[in-house]
Parts: structure tokens; C-alpha cells; sequence
């Protein structure tokens, strides 16, 4: 199967020669979740930011590539030089391509939730829309059945707008659904059926998924693959940074998860996850 975004030799940095994530190669597939985890300042929001096209972190050199298939076209885009092109391109991609779920659920106070959640349709044929109307309609039935969505968006409860959020991005055309921690707001039960719903998504092929996340139970139990940030290394006297070992890069299979070197059940994948994350003492 070939991937739907392969990218190698990673290198992100905020301040010139001063890496925050370091990952040789990466790939993602069409019809997947992945689960992104790791210590709290191992990287992850970087990679993500990078991988949506959001800050310019990846740092440009002769063996750095990022390639993403359009699954319409079978069409290869070639983003390593993303930076260097015209805003108006920039903006297309990134606006064809991705939908995103933040921490903080980033809604427009002076609307209401339907509203909030139609506006990313804005740019959209009257087409998109109607369709976008109707499947938002039927995911706040499912995710917010006590509801009615015509009240100021803050009026509803914290973890009513994450779900509002989660329903957002879901509803917007997309390829690639990247989510930056989208369940922290939400208590356990509410965390599961925002991601089944990003799962049925994603399993009809209208999406694919990519998601931080803290919560190693929820990744193991809902991801086809789980990338963990590594314990970063010290080299000579560079501040720690994140790194993905191709051996923490887990696939799912029939018995548990397998990676280029290991073969995991859940519980050991779970221990190893945590074992990583206590290891790890980044400030
Ligand atoms: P995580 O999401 O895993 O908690 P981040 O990706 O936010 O981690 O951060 C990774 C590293 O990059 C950390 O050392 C963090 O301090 C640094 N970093 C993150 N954002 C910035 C920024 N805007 N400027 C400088 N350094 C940053
Ligand atoms: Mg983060």
C-alpha cells in the first residue's frame, strides 16, 4: 500500500541549529488513525504543526522530503519546498487538504454553534455545503443529543464546544484530520465517542486521521498506528530533543502491534509508552 504522506528526514527547529524533533521517516496511510504520544515537550505539537503546514519548523536540506498523494488525482504533491511558494498556493493546500481539532476549541464568540461550525465551509460549493449541513445535523444528534445548536456558542459548556470542535473538522472536506490533544476537555466516555466518530469517518475513506494524544488506553484501543516520541538524546551540548525511532512506529495487526523490530500486545506496547514517558525529564 502506498502511503498518503511519506516524509523523510525530519528536522524541526524554532531557533537555527537547535532541534526540537528530529524523525528519519514517517509514513501515513489513507483509511488510518494514528496516534501521536510522547512526554509533554517531546514534540508533538511540532510535528503536527508541521505535518499540517502551519509554522514553518522543518528545516530545508538536500535529504529532506515530504510528499503527499492527492487520493483523487493519484497525483504526488512534492511540499518540501512549501515555504518558498506564493501565499495564495499556501493556503489552498493547506485548506484542501487538512482539517484540524486544537486543544482549545478556537470558536467565534459573536456565533452560534451551527454557525461556528459551517464556517470553515465558507469557501466551499453550495453543494459542499448541503452536504456539510446535513452530516454536522447528524453528528450533533449523536455527539450532543441534549442539545439544540442555536444558542451563542458560549453559552454550551466546555466540553460541549470540544465536541462542536470535533464535529468541525469532521464536516469540512478533507484528506487529513490532524487533532492536537482534541479529548482533553472531554471526560472518558465523551473522549471514546468523539474518536468512534472520527473512526467511522476514516473507515468509510473520507478521512484519515492524525492524532496527539495523552490518553495511551484511548490510543491503543482506537489506533491503526502509534508513533511514539522518543526519549530525546543529549548530543554534545545541544538541549534534549525529540526523536521517532522507525522501531517505535507501530502498526496494528491481528495480535497486537509490530514495528520495524518489535512485536507488541497491548500491555506491553502500554508498559513501553509509559516507560518512556517517566524516562523522560525534558525541563
Ligand atoms: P509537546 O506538544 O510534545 O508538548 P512541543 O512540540 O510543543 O511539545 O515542543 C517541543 C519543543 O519545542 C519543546 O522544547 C518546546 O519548548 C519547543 N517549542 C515549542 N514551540 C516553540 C516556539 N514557538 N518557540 C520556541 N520553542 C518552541
Ligand atoms: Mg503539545
Amino acid at each position: 500500500m502506498d502511503p498518503l504522506v511519506r516524509i523523510e528526514n525530519l528536522w524541526c527547529e524554532y531557533q537555527v541549529g537547535i532541534p526540537a524533533l528530529k524523525a528519519p521517516e514517517l509514513e501515513f496511510f489513507a483509511g488510518e488513525i494514528t496516534f501521536v504520544v510522547g512526554a509533554s515537550g517531546s514534540g508533538k505539537s511540532t510535528l503536527l504543526e508541521a505535518l499540517g503546514l502551519m509554522t514553518k519548523t522543518a528545516k530545508d536540506s538536500p535529504s529532506f522530503s515530504f510528499a503527499l498523494s492527492d487520493t483523487n488525482s493519484n497525483e504526488v504533491l512534492h511540499l518540501d519546498q512549501f515555504w518558498e511558494k506564493e501565499a495564495d498556493y499556501r493556503s489552498s493546500i493547506r485548506s484542501k487538504y487538512f482539517s484540524f481539532i486544537f486543544q482549545q476549541e478556537n470558536m467565534f464568540s459573536s456565533l452560534n454553534a451551527l454557525e461556528n461550525m459551517m464556517l470553515p465551509l465558507l469557501g466551499c460549493t453550495v453543494q459542499e455545503q448541503e452536504s456539510a449541513h446535513k452530516s454536522i445535523l447528524s453528528m450533533a444528534a449523536e455527539l450532543l443529543p441534549e442539545v439544540e445548536l442555536g444558542k451563542p456558542i458560549m453559552e454550551y459548556s466546555g466540553g460541549q464546544r470540544q465536541r462542536f470542535a470535533f464535529i468541525r473538522a469532521l464536516a469540512k472536506p478533507h484528506t487529513i484530520l490532524l487533532a492536537d490533544e482534541p479529548t482533553g476537555n472531554l471526560d472518558p466516555l465523551k473522549a471514546q465517542e468523539a474518536i468512534d466518530m472520527v473512526k467511522s469517518l476514516v473507515n468509510s475513506g473520507k478521512s484519515s486521521a492524525i492524532i496527539v494524544s495523552h490518553d495511551i488506553c484511548l490510543a491503543i484501543s482506537k489506533a491503526d498506528r502509534i508513533i511514539l516520541i522518543d526519549k530525546p538524546l543529549n548530543e554534545s551540548e545541544l538541549p534534549p530533543f525529540g526523536i521517532i525511532n522507525p522501531e517505535h512506529i507501530f502498526r496494528k495487526t491481528q495480535d497486537g502491534w509490530k514495528s520495524s523490530k518489535l512485536e507488541l500486545s497491548d500491555d506491553a506496547l502500554q508498559s513501553l509508552i509509559e516507560e518512556s514517558l517517566q524516562s523522560l525529564n525534558l525541563k
